[in-house]
């Protein structure tokens, strides 16, 4: 697979530096029960990196010596990482907001069938893609089949109280089919509110709306396809200064599976390790008593994506979060 970090690299975007830390964003691994065309993980069944115990013990002490108000779970299907529901169980007990993003045909796996249970009793705030709630769009983008099994995790999670329940969010993610900016984020949700509410009797809380990340899979795509050079100038054209407040990368930390930090999932998977100091890698624990207020954060070519349009992160629209 053709890396697009190189042509990343030469690209300028304005200087970032870190405010107030408030999420620890954490990758149990790369294993997933499916291989998305637009994947940023390069996930599927195949990989084997997987958070050990021990790193789950340093994201733990981290979380309860930093105060870390959210703890956001992503992988790969970070519930195959066995020291999953140990980590969810102990950060909750901790009054932590937990995050899974989740990608629904997990709920149906061997061994996962009291999974969407376990998220219920412990007030899991459920992430869960949905590119679109066509499904032709849905299979092209995710592989098939997966368009109904999406469609049954989502009324099991319904019929255990998620999207009608304060203390049960449910929140859809939608990400365009190509090399597109993505449409504005309140009307597509409007859209999909009606059309799983009549089509499927389902209900949820809000549609976080992401930009596609030239990086990993979908970065090689479009190099293989001749259209690199144009989706990076969409997203260039589209650059709003506005949006640079708030991109996510200033209040989030980004853990791999082996436990090395980033200043955002995206550099993880460019593998743009968090810069303090010396160090050419650091490691979560060596973080546990830094203050990173004011740290410079790496960015490259890529941030386009957070920042075009209505800017975007791992809770959609910027503009829209903001209002
Ligand atoms: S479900 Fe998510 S992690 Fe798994 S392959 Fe698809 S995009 Fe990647
Ligand atoms: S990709 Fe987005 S979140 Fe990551 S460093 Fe760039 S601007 Fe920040």
């Amino acid at each position: 697979m053709r890396d697009t970090l190189p042509l990343l690299e030469k690209i300028p975007f304005p200087a970032l530096r870190r405010g107030r830390l408030e999420t620890l964003q954490v990758n149990l691994g790369y294993r997933c029960n499916q291989s998305c065309l637009h994947c940023h993980v390069n996930a599927g069944p195949n990989r084997t990196e997987e958070m050990s115990g021990a790193v789950i013990d340093s994201v733990l002490a981290f979380i309860e010596r930093r105060r870390i108000a959210t703890l956001d779970i992503t992988g790969g299907a970070p519930e195959l990482n066995t020291h999953f529901r140990r980590l969810v169980t102990a950060a909750r007990a901790r009054g932590v907001k937990v995050m899974d993003r989740c990608n629904l045909t997990i709920l149906e796996q061997p061994g996962q069938e009291d999974l969407a249970e376990f998220l219920a009793r412990e007030q899991v705030e459920v992430v869960a893609s949905m590119p679109c709630y066509l499904e032709a769009n849905v299979e092209r983008q995710r592989g098939k089949g997966v368009f109904d099994g999406s469609i049954r995790g989502l009324r099991r999670l319904n019929a255990l109280g998620y999207g009608r329940d304060a203390n049960l969010v449910l929140n859809l993610v939608y990400n365009p089919q190509g090399p597109a900016l993505p449409p504005a984020q309140a009307a597509l949700e409007a859209d999909y509110k009606r059309v799983l509410g009549e089509r499927y009797g389902i209900v949820f809380d809000k549609l976080f709306v992401l930009a596609n990340m030239p990086i990993q899979r979908f970065g090689a795509s479009l190099l293989g396809k001749g259209d690199f050079d144009g989706y990076l100038h969409l997203l260039q054209d589209a650059h709003l200064d506005a949006n640079l407040a708030g991109v996510m990368c200033r209040s989030l930390i980004s853990v791999d599976w082996r436990g090395f930090v980033y200043d955002c999932d995206f550099n993880q998977m460019l593998d743009l390790p968090l810069q303090r100091g010396a160090s050419e890698r650091l490691r979560l624990a060596d973080l546990i008593d830094e203050d990173l207020a004011g740290n410079p954060i790496r960015v490259a070519g890529h941030c386009y994506g957070c920042t075009a349009g209505q800017g975007s992160s791992c809770g959609g629209a910027l503009k829209e979060a903001a209002e």
